[in-house]
């Protein structure tokens, strides 16, 4: 007979530690888990899928407004908040709903409770009960982070509270320039406020490709959003029903809300931790090798808790591989190289691989094709719109190496164009694909001209 309660126990119900609690099941492993808030985690409770409702929410206004080139006559359009956010919920509860039934039916036990660890195989949940466990696996993802403490912060909210406003706010302002800071902008806009983005930075989406982010900006601007960059907000005064927003630059913003979006940390706090021999990487998040093995024998980590690539299918594939190592037999890693990722935002962003910047560091010589254009929508809506489609290529062996589009359905493009760059497809391969016409995704198969190609620079 063992010694341990489990063969596993899984500290959070998120992406990364449901799929590893299932597939150990399947293994035939003993398996509980533990989950503080709601199972499902950030991606489903607070992140991706309350977001991409959302933002289908948001965009139906364009949708409204281009009508009209097309004949339609749209009566005047009203939104609702309280149904959106009430649709959202109800949709939100289901899929919770479905986390606990494959949990149950995988013969998975569910504590609804923190836990922590006493040492390297006990954990501790919250009624103070504590489990004996062959394996842990620290599954706890990331919370959003305040950056500096400026006076007021404490009326900042972040994306978590952002999902439950009671009504939708008139003038927001949202401090941060990455993904979520970006989503949101959009989000809120497309709803009807007035929306001002404040980042320190000289322009939004650090390490995207640098004309993906001047396109992005510029489209952004276009429709409204006002972007103030090399900013930041330095303090949040209350004043009366609304809020003054001091900025470095020393001017002032009235505002209804102001969202903090300024980057998340790995959920490492108070989890016994050292009690239990696990160290904590450079990058904050918790050390692990590529079996997503932590300093302790017995412990793993995957996901967002070991801040390496903080995305759900990145999260799912680590838990997976993880169950299949220690409890499949088969030892698995996963490759974070070429990992397509998307703004949702107004207009769409997708990109894999590598940048162009970052390309001309690596390569001896860098292709770059690029097409950017009007999109044959907005011949007849009159949108102020345009789209970029940028492949990077390595001159040498004529692989592609990176793919960049901004515009509509940007995401679902590149999820497919992922496929022929982790099959080291070339340049030549994509000419020799037929173009399906009339799209905006043939330009991957029709640029022919290179824009520009670069020698990489002799180092220092
Ligand atoms: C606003 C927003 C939008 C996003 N959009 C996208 C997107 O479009 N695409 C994409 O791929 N990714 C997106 N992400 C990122 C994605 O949500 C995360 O990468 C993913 O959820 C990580 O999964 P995880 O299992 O590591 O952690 P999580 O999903 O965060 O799960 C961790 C779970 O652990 C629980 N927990 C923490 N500590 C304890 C404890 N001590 N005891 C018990 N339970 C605990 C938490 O309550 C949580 O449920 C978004 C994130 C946010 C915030």
């Amino acid at each position: 007979m063992s010694d341990f309660d489990v063969d596993l126990f899984v500290i959070g119900g998120g992406s990364g530690g449901v799929r590893a609690a299932r597939i150990a099941a399947q293994h035939g492993a003993r398996v509980m888990l533990a989950e503080e808030y709601r199972l499902g985690g950030t991606c489903v409770i607070r992140g991706c899928v309350p977001k991409k409702l959302l933002v289908y929410a948001a965009r139906f206004h364009g949708e409204f407004e281009d009508a009209a080139g097309f004949g339609w006559t749209v009566p005047h359009a009203t939104f609702d908040w309280k149904t959106l956010i009430a649709n959202k919920d109800k949709e939100i509860g289901r899929l919770e709903t479905v986390y606990g039934t494959l949990l149950e039916k995988s013969g998975v036990k569910v504590f609804k409770s923190r836990a922590t660890l006493t040492d390297a195989h006990t954990v501790q949940v919250a009624n103070g009960d504590r489990v004996k466990a062959a394996h842990v696996l620290i599954s706890t993802g990331g919370t959003p982070s305040y950056g500096d403490k400026i006076p007021g912060v404490e009326h900042a909210i972040s994306s978590n509270e952002a999902f439950h406003l009671p009504e939708l706010p008139r003038r927001v302002v949202i401090q941060g320039g990455g993904y979520i800071a970006v989503e949101f902008a959009g989000i809120f806009a497309g709803l009807g406020a007035h929306v001002t983005l404040v980042y320190r930075g000289e322009n939004i989406l650090r390490g995207f490709d640098d004309e993906v982010r001047q396109h992005l900006r510029m489209d952004m601007e276009k429709h409204g959003i006002r972007v103030v960059t090399g900013c930041t907000i330095t303090a949040i005064e209350h004043r009366g029903a609304h809020y003054s927003v001091h900025l470095s630059s020393g001017n002032h913003i009235p505002a209804d809300k102001v969202m903090f979006a300024t980057g998340r940390v790995p959920n490492v706090a108070k989890l016994g931790l050292k009690e239990a021999g696990v160290e904590i990487a450079k990058n904050g998040g918790v050390a692990v090798d590529e079996y997503s093995r932590t300093t302790a024998k017995s412990i793993y980590a995957v996901g967002d808790v070991t801040n390496r690539i903080n995305l759900t299918p990145v999260a799912i594939r680590e838990g997976h591989a993880f169950a299949d190592t220690v409890f499949g037999g088969k030892p698995t890693i996963v490759d974070h190289v070429n990992v397509p990722t998307a703004v949702f935002s107004e207009p769409e962003v997708g990109a894999v691989g590598l940048t162009e910047t970052e390309a001309r560091a690596k390569l001896q010589q860098t292709d770059v094709y690029k097409a950017m254009f009007r999109p044959l929508k907005a011949t007849l809506s009159g949108r102020d719109t345009t789209v970029l489609v940028k492949l990077i290529v390595d001159g040498e062996t004529d692989r592609v190496v990176g793919c960049h589009i901004v515009g509509e359905g940007a995401a679902e493009m590149v999820q497919l164009a992922a496929v022929a760059i982790k099959m080291r497809a070339t340049k030549a391969d994509f000419d020799a694909t037929m173009a399906l016409h009339p799209t905006i995704a043939e330009e991957l198969v029709t640029m022919r001209t290179r824009s520009a190609t670069y020698a990489r620079e002799a180092a220092e």
